[in-house]
């Protein structure tokens, strides 16, 4: 009996996450072929915006996928148009196969909600679910029980131990904007999508408007992240127009400041390398506190901003001696933003408006008790930003 299986997605773009799963899903379930389906419309998420065509993607993953025996593409479900529900796309494979054994391939995400699918107890009398194991993400015992809970049911589960390419699309979204993406797409893909000018590989960004520059930012954030930023911005005009700083650049620095933030620590060197940036001990030794260093090179490179502004961001979590008033309003700003909600932000807040130096003062020495309590070192920076302003400065 030939076993088939299904792989359906988004593929938003397909990466080399999606072809090193489906290839070890292919020999754990001993597959005779592997189908990979693009949704024409996913059930339970809308494309964010600028997202290619079905047919653009259907055709980057025949690319992905040109050097992988046994594995094909259908676009079956672009064809049927509308929302593109698993159970539809089983009831017409089972036509096309009849005698095969399905696999239908999932995420493990999608296998602990799967009592949420579109007729789902339908979908399991025709299938064995193929479960890729993505590493740590989710718990053991929690895919255990919703195994023996769904097998209860009558359902057919194999698990897939796969290796994990820590890399998701909406990832992928943000490092080709950023001009890092190669090392994660599959050979072909990168230019097909440089040709066709998608994802904003091809976006003129430099110097954008600052209403266009916001919907951009917006779009590259993470969510939970755009509130923080937008105060950063709104703060950093204040404190200009107060200080009689570049208003242009405190909006500029203050919307960008955080716009690499949502790349975790192994992305952050990932983008560092990409651009050939050679990084100090204290970098690799805490990635995380690369967004600064990313963020400047970002919105030099990608969005063509002026070095007053680079700076600010460069050193907008750290400081560094010496700062000039842009470096210190954005510094500032970043602390004490409207969303900023901890004890002694009202003295922040209160000391900007009258003692700029001293609300930076205290910005660093909050900051340095912060990661004295977390038993994380205070980067170089902020030493040096720390025994200049002692010795320039009356303590505060
Ligand atoms: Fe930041
Ligand atoms: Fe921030």
């Amino acid at each position: 009996m030939e076993r088939i299986g299904i792989f359906g997605g988004t593929f938003n773009p397909p990466h080399i996450g999606h072809i090193q799963a489906a290839k070890q899903a292919m020999a754990a379930l001993k597959l005779d072929r592997l189908i990979l389906i693009p949704d024409n419309m996913a059930p339970h998420k809308a494309l964010p915006p600028n997202s290619p065509t079905g047919w653009q993607r259907l055709d980057m993953l025949r690319l992905a996928v040109q050097d992988c025996p046994g594995i094909q593409v259908s676009d079956l479900e672009l064809r049927r148009e509308g929302v593109s529900y698993t159970v539809d796309t089983i009831a017409q494979l089972r036509q096309l196969h009849p005698k095969a054994k399905l696999y239908l391939l999932m995420g493990t995400d999608m296998f602990l909600c799967f009592q949420n699918w579109y007729h789902w107890k339908q979908i399991l009398e025709d299938v064995t679910l193929g479960v890729f194991c993505r590493g740590a993400s989710h718990e053991p015992a929690a895919l255990e029980q919703k195994q023996t809970e769904l097998k209860k049911l009558g359902a057919k589960v194999e698990l897939v131990e796969n290796e994990v390419v820590s890399i998701s699309s909406t990832q992928m979204r943000r490092l080709l904007a950023f001009h890092c993406a190669e090392i994660f797409l599959p050979q072909g893909v990168g230019d097909y999508i440089s040709r066709n000018g998608l994802y904003d590989v091809n976006a003129h960004w430099k110097q954008l408007p600052m209403e266009q520059l916001e919907q951009v930012v917006v779009r590259l954030l993470n969510p939970n992240r755009v509130a923080h930023v937008l105060g950063c911005r709104d703060t950093a005009v204040e404190l200009a127009k107060h200080w009689g700083a570049n208003t242009t650049d405190a909006a500029r620095a203050g919307i960008l400041h955080d716009i690499t933030k949502a790349l975790d620590g192994p992305l952050q060197l990932t983008l560092c390398a990409a651009h050939g940036t050679i990084l100090n001990d204290f970098s690799r030794k805490y990635p995380k506190t690369l967004h600064a260093l990313t963020g400047a090179l970002v919105a030099e490179r990608i969005f063509g901003e002026n070095e007053a502004v680079v700076s600010a961001i460069r050193y907008h979590t750290t400081g560094k001696a010496a700062m000039n008033l842009l470096e210190t309003i954005i510094y500032v700003a970043d602390y004490m933003e409207p969303n900023r909600n901890f004890p002694g932000v009202e003295k922040l807040r209160h000391l900007a408006y009258t003692d700029l130096q001293s609300a930076l003062r205290l910005g660093l020495e909050m900051t340095m008790e912060h990661l004295k309590r977390q038993g994380n070192a205070l980067s170089p920076e902020s030493k040096e930003a720390l025994a200049y302003l002692s010795s320039h400065q009356t303590p505060v």
